[in-house]
């Protein structure tokens, strides 16, 4: 028995954090002492932070701060119960209207985080008697969703429509099938080609299920997102997304048609089994919703200075994916080498996570730079410069 007291499973855990250090994978928490904005603080020290998805500067804003302290001091901190019970306050109310007309559909519905989202909708939506077609790089919670759904998962190859359309119309007719595939695949900045995805769903009597965590915000008129940037009809697919990133505040949605979002009240177990997000959050929520309709040049700046990158970075012939400006990835290859551009750049000072698996397959490490509306061209010049003093890729 070690000192550290009775734990039968104490060499079960070692073994294992063990085969994480061996292979470059262990990963540990950094505390940060600072509010979210493009400068993180780390151990006293700042660095210039290319991780954070706060893509339009909305986490740490004035406007969302104001809105939100006012409805702190007269509702409180906590909701007290879920929404069945007497956690739907008419906060969330409003704040679905204004959800499901920003995204331009019948009814939307307000979760926990986009997590509990995908994992409460997509079990609900698929049972043992139907198929799911998923993305092979979809986000981990589309993964866990599907397993909760026990429907039969094909797995198509990245963005493969012709297997795609194979897949469908081999199994035409056994049950539902639902098509789910992110609209940004977060760590590779492409985009889904919707409009041809779509279509295929219609013609094979599928339904399509979008995560447009990354678009939401960004993308599209206003930032409406990816349905909006294809001109798809919202009430004919199932969309999902989150208030955590370019939105800058917390909470998972669903928007589509009003029978979905009924359907889902009554079904979907991480809303119904979940307390409410707290008063506070909902009221940053409707402001971030305000703010980006509103467009006050913050999506602008960030096409800028993502273009300019993208330029820079090819120009030192790197291996860069993707297509959307807000995250840009270098695919490195080695996991060890990854870590070592990663701490290379970290005495730099600038922060920039190595991503390697699990998150992404083995052979497919990389960097991936998550840019913000506030970022400045010192900025990226620093990153630029630092990426030309390492050199050696993939050397
Ligand atoms: C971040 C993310 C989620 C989870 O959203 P949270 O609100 O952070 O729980 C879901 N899907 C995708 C594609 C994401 O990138």
């Amino acid at each position: 028995m070690s000192d550290s007291g009775y734990n039968p499973w104490e060499s079960f855990f070692s073994k294992s954090l063990l085969r994480y250090k061996d292979n470059d994978l262990y990963r540990s928490l950094k505390i940060v002492d600072c509010q979210q904005s493009k400068t993180i603080r780390i151990n006293g020290r700042d660095y210039v932070n290319f991780s954070s998805n706060d893509y339009l500067g909305l986490a740490n804003s004035g406007l969302l701060k104001t809105k939100s302290m006012e409805i702190l001091n007269t509702w409180g901190t906590g909701s007290g119960a879920s929404p069945l019970i007497s956690g739907h306050s008419k906060l969330y109310r409003q704040l679905e209207k204004s959800l499901a007309s920003f995204k331009g559909t019948e009814a939307g519905l307000v979760f926990p985080s986009g997590y509990a989202a995908n994992i409460g909708v997509i079990s609900q939506l698929v049972g043992p008697e139907d198929l799911i077609l998923s993305d092979a790089l979809n986000h981990a919670s589309i993964v866990d969703g599907c397993r909760l759904a026990r429907a039969k998962t094909l797995i198509y190859p990245h963005c493969d429509l012709d297997f795609l359309k194979n897949a469908l119309a081999k199994y035409q007719g056994h049950g539902k099938t639902l098509v789910v595939t992110d609209t940004i695949f977060s760590m590779d900045g492409d985009l889904a080609l919707l409009d041809e995805i779509f279509s295929l769903c219609r013609f094979y009597g599928a339904l399509l299920y979008v995560d447009d965590a990354h678009g939401t915000g960004v993308l599209g008129e206003n930032g409406k997102g990816s349905i909006d940037l294809f001109d798809l009809p919202g009430n004919e697919v199932v969309q999902i997304g989150t208030f955590s990133k370019a939105l800058g505040s917390m909470g998972g949605f669903v928007a589509g048609s009003k029978l979905l979002i009924d359907y889902l009240i009554n079904n979907a177990r991480s809303f119904i089994y979940s307390t409410a997000l707290p008063p506070a959050i909902l009221a940053a929520n409707q402001e971030a919703l305000n703010c980006v309709r509103s467009d006050d040049g913050r999506r602008e700046r960030l096409a800028r200075l993502g273009s300019l990158l993208r330029q820079k970075l090819k120009g030192l012939g790197l291996n860069i994916g993707g297509h959307v400006h807000h995250i840009q990835t270098v695919i490195v290859g080695s996991t060890k080498e990854t870590k070592l551009i990663s701490d290379y750049l970290w005495q730099k000072r600038i922060y920039i996570p190595p991503i390697r698996p699990p998150t992404v397959p083995k052979d497919k490490s990389r960097l991936r730079i998550s840019l913000s509306s506030e970022h400045d061209l010192e900025d990226l010049e620093a990153l630029v410069e630092a990426f030309e003093s390492w050199g050696g890729f993939g050397g």
